[in-house]
């Protein structure tokens, strides 16, 4: 029989008929993959507790012709704060979109995987969201082949880590710039020498290290900001939940 084992977080949950829901799930050896789970809208339901977003659980799936099912699901962390606290359900929010919106189904990454339950383990830190978020962002676009490249630049290739100079960062390039190369651009963005050293911290930083970091406001709004033009570079349509986050936080 084609069933198998696996401990998966809920990434996205979609109503299908009266009583049951379609799981997208990111398995720890198969990558994303779609399930039912059946009855789970129904009160009582032995798959309720299991079909929640971000919950964290180990899975028995029956592999369909069309569509695989969940035939029986044990918790292993409903990560409850992450539910109860808007701010931290925003960022859950987006953490679980970009994982979907960027990774195919059937792609095994067990590092993704493992990036997801760190990260959510320690989103229950107070003050260490933004950091983690911006760690994440990195780290996963890291382990999809899409890391903004910032020891060299883009352009010609020269080493700009050690630089005084102004750098600037082009979403389109995907990377920084030399002073150099800026010239011939007009779609690059400017990048504070303090971001600058922020985002290269944060790219090769230890997930437990993070409460370490200085990052002035000003500076973290700044990295947002370049990550984010990055990302939404590499995206067809905008993430939903970036509104959703925008308005817990009162800021765009
Ligand atoms: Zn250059």
């Amino acid at each position: 029989m084609a069933l198998y084992r696996t401990e998966a977080i809920v990434l996205r949950t979609r109503n299908l008929g009266e009583a049951d829901k379609i799981l997208t799930l990111f398995t720890k050896e198969r990558g994303k993959v779609s399930a039912v789970a059946r009855g789970s809208r129904r009160p009582r339901n032995h798959l309720m507790g299991v079909a929640q977003p971000f919950t964290h659980s180990t899975f028995l799936i029956f592999r369909g012709k069309n569509l695989d099912s969940i035939s029986q699901g044990t918790i292993i962390n409903a990560w409850l704060y992450l539910r109860e606290d808007l701010l931290k359900m925003a960022y859950a929010s987006y953490i679980v979109e970009l994982v979907d919106r960027l990774t195919e189904e059937y792609d095994p990454s067990e590092r993704i995987y493992s990036l997801l339950v760190a990260v959510f383990e320690r989103l229950c830190n107070d003050g260490l969201e933004t950091r983690l978020v911006r760690f994440f962002e990195l780290r996963f676009l890291r382990l999809i082949g899409l890391d903004p490249q910032l020891e060299h630049c883009v352009g010609c290739d020269t080493v700009v880590t050690d630089t005084g100079h102004q750098l600037r960062f082009s979403p389109r390039e995907g990377g920084v710039l030399c002073p150099d190369c800026q010239r011939r651009r007009t779609d690059a963005l400017s990048l504070s020498l303090g971001a600058y050293q922020v985002m290269r911290w944060l790219s090769n930083a230890d997930i437990d290290r993070l409460s370490v970091l200085q990052m002035p406001e000003a500076v973290a709004d700044e990295v947002e900001e370049t990550l984010r033009n990055f990302i939404n570079f590499h995206l067809q349509r905008p993430l939903k939940s970036l509104e959703f986050l925008y308005t817990i936080r009162g800021t765009s």
